[in-house]
């Protein structure tokens, strides 16, 4: 099974992604995290990022497809996966429907996780993030078992950077001009699937599920 997140940033995508690939057994692959992995190993990449996601911006398509490209090919991909925070551009969903369709295949579902910017900046200012095992939480809404602790690695849990009030209006603004075409795209495409964010973490899941069967 291919899926495919969209919402805004913050609407809950990655919560939904995990719990997803947890229960179908296919990788959650993020490409934030993915980002923020070579940022704090200081890979080239990483650099290049680095400055656009400081700012609220997308990193460039160039830098973007290419990444994701590679991490599709991988052998733990064969089976499914799915992809959170990508594509967010009408090129990078273009690229992603050739390069599959080359391959002889297409995307199964492309989940809308539908939620007002009025309760974003909530979400955005409550999250906390693990940067070593990309674990996300929610002070109010998902707070891990000690405070400020990563549930499961054990690191401390921050507030990211691009998550502080400022940087996430630019980041809604990005996301209105620029992702959010991407709904129509896949609604011709016949793939779409509705779900409302603004429901708890687990009325999301199974409001997802209920559209993906049970497998
Ligand atoms: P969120 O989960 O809050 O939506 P992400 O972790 O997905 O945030 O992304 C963080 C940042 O990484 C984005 O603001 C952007 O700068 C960059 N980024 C992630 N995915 C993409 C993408 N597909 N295209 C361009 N930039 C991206
Ligand atoms: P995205 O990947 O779309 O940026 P996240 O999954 O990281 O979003 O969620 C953003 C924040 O909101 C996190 O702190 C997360 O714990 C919290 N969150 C996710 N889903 C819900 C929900 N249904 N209700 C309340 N808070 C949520
Ligand atoms: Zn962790």
């Amino acid at each position: 099974m291919k899926l495919i997140m969209l919402g805004a940033p913050g609407a809950g995508k990655g919560t939904q992604a995990k719990m997803i690939a947890k229960k179908y057994q296919i990788p959650h692959i993020s490409t934030g995290d993915i980002f923020r992995a070579n940022i704090k190993s200081q890979t080239e990449l990483g650099m290049k990022a680095k400055s656009f996601m400081d700012q609220g911006m997308l990193v460039p398509d160039e830098i973007t497809i290419g990444m994701l490209m590679d991490r599709i090919k991988e052998p733990d991909c064969a089976g499914g996966y799915v992809l959170d925070g990508f594509p967010r551009t009408i090129p990078q969903a273009e690229s992603l429907t050739k390069a599959l369709s080359d391959m002889g295949t297409a995307v199964d579902y492309a989940v809308n996780v539908d939620v007002p910017d009025d309760n974003i900046i909530g979400r955005m200012s409550g999250r906390r993030a693990c940067l070593n095992c990309g674990a996300t939480y929610h002070v109010a809404f998902n707070p891990p078992k000690t405070e400020n602790v990563c549930n499961i690695c054990g690191q401390n849990l921050v507030l990211r950077e691009d998550d502080k009030p400022e940087t996430v209006k630019k980041r809604l603004d990005v996301y209105h001009q620029q992702t959010q075409p991407l709904i129509d795209y896949y609604k011709k495409a016949g793939v779409l699937v509705e779900v409302d964010g603004t429901q708890n973490m687990e009325d999301v899941f199974k409001s997802i599920v209920k559209v993906l069967g049970a497998e």
